[in-house]
C-alpha cells in the first residue's frame, strides 16, 4: 500500500465532488496530496479540505500526471475524455458517471455486496447508479440466504439526484410559487416544486426510462444474477436531498418475516428503523447527511406468500455516490489492490 496517496478528485465543485471532499476529511485514507479538478470555469476558485484552503484547477493532461487515484464525478462525457489519460499516467480511477459501469472488464462496486470484483479492476473502478446502490446494499443481506427471484421497485428521488443546481432550482421554484409567480425551469422540463414527475432521464422503445435501466443492469451485475427479474418506476418528488424506495422483493420460497428483520438489523450500511406504534419509518429528512441505508416498514406481502414489501430511505450524494467511492478506496486498500 502507498503510505499516502495522492489523489485527484474530478467534479470537485459539484453535489458529489463538495461531498467526496467532506467524507474525505473525515474518515481516514492516507492521503499526501490532494488535487481539486474540475472544468476551466471553476479554474482559480478555491474549496476548503479538513481548514485549509485549496485551489481548483482545470482537469488537462498535466493536472492529470502524478496521481495514484481519481476520484471522478464530472458526468460520462468528462469521464469518458479524460479517465483513460489519468490511468495511463498512472491513476486508479473511480468514477460516479455511467460511463464505464457495463463495461466487461470494469467492476461496479458495492463494498458491502461485491468488494471481492475490485480484483478484477484494470484501472477504471466504476461507482454504480445511486438508486441501484441504496437498493443493493438493503436486499444484498436477504439475497444471500434465500435468493430473489423478482424485485418490483418504485423510487422517490430527490432534486440533488440531478446535481447542485437542480437543488437550488426546487428552492428557487418554491419561493417563485409562494410568491406568486410562475416558478422558473431549466435544470428540469416541468416544475419540480409542489409537483412530481416521472424520471425525466431519456427513454427507451421499450417505455423505460434511462434510471430505471440502470437499476435493472446494475442490480444484475453487481448481484452477479444476469436472469434476475426486476421492473422500475422511477418519480422525480420534491424533496431536496435524499431518495426513497419502496420495494416489492419475491422469493423462491417464503421468507420468514422475522429472520429477515434480523438480517436486516444486523446488515452492514443498514439502520433498521421501524416504530409500528407510532407509524414512524425512514424519511428522507432524516438520511440526509447519514451514512447508512434507512430500512423500514417490513412486511409480508398479503398478496403473494413468497414475497416481502419493503421501504428504504438513502442520502444518495452520501451512500449513493461520494461515501461509496471513497469505500471503494478504502476496499482497495483493505485488499492491497492500491
Ligand atoms: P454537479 O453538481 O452538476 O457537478 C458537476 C461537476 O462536474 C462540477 O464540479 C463541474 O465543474 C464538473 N464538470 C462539468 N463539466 C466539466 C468538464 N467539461 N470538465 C471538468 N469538469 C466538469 O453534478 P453531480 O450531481 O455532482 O454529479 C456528477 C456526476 O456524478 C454525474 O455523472 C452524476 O450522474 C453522478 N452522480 C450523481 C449523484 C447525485 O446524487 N447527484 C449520485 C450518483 C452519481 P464546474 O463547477 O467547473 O462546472
Amino acid at each position: 500500500m502507498a503510505q499516502g496517496l495522492r489523489v485527484g478528485v474530478l467534479g470537485a465543485t459539484g453535489a458529489v465532488g463538495t461531498e467526496i471532499l467532506g467524507i474525505l476529511a473525515q474518515r481516514s485514507l492516507p492521503i499526501a496530496d490532494l488535487r481539486l479538478l474540475a472544468s476551466p470555469r471553476s479554474a482559480g476558485q478555491t474549496l476548503t479540505f479538513a481548514g485549509t484552503p485549496l485551489p481548483v484547477q482545470a482537469v488537462s493532461a498535466e493536472t492529470l500526471q502524478g496521481l495514484d487515484l481519481i476520484l471522478a464525478s464530472a458526468g460520462a462525457s468528462v469521464s469518458r475524455q479524460w479517465l483513460p489519460i489519468a490511468v495511463q499516467a498512472g491513476a486508479i480511477a473511480i468514477d460516479n458517471s455511467s460511463a464505464y459501469r457495463m463495461e466487461a472488464n470494469v467492476p461496479l462496486v458495492v463494498p458491502e455486496v461485491n468488494p471481492q470484483d475490485l480484483k478484477d479492476h484494470q484501472g477504471i473502478i466504476a461507482n454504480p447508479n445511486c438508486t441501484t446502490i441504496l437498493m443493493t446494499v438493503a436486499l444484498w443481506p436477504l439475497h444471500q440466504v434465500r435468493p430473489i427471484r423478482r424485485i418490483i421497485a418504485a423510487t422517490y428521488q430527490s432534486a440533488s439526484g440531478a446535481g447542485a443546481k437542480a437543488m437550488q432550482e426546487l428552492k428557487d421554484q418554491a419561493l417563485d410559487i409562494l410568491k406568486g409567480n410562475p416558478p422558473r425551469t431549466a435544470a428540469f422540463p416541468y416544475p419540480l416544486a409542489f409537483n412530481l414527475f416521472p424520471h425525466n432521464s431519456p427513454l427507451n422503445d421499450q417505455g423505460y426510462c434511462q434510471e430505471e435501466m440502470k437499476m435493472i443492469n446494475e442490480t444484475r451485475k453487481i448481484f452477479h444474477t444476469p436472469d434476475l427479474r426486476l421492473s422500475a418506476t422511477c418519480v422525480r418528488v420534491p424533496v431536496l436531498r435524499a431518495h426513497s424506495e419502496a420495494l416489492n422483493v419475491e422469493f423462491f420460497e417464503p421468507f420468514p418475516l422475522a429472520e429477515a428483520r434480523n438480517l436486516l438489523q444486523q446488515a452492514a450500511g443498514v439502520a433498521f428503523v421501524e416504530d409500528w406504534e407510532r407509524n414512524y419509518f425512514p424519511m428522507p429528512l432524516e438520511a440526509t447527511g447519514k451514512d447508512p441505508v434507512f430500512v423500514g416498514r417490513l412486511r409480508q406481502d398479503l398478496s403473494e406468500p413468497n414475497a416481502l414489501e419493503l421501504w428504504l430511505c438513502g442520502d444518495q450524494i452520501r451512500k449513493g455516490a461520494a461515501l461509496n467511492a471513497v469505500q471503494i478506496a478504502e476496499s482497495l486498500i483493505a485488499q492491497g489492490l492500491i
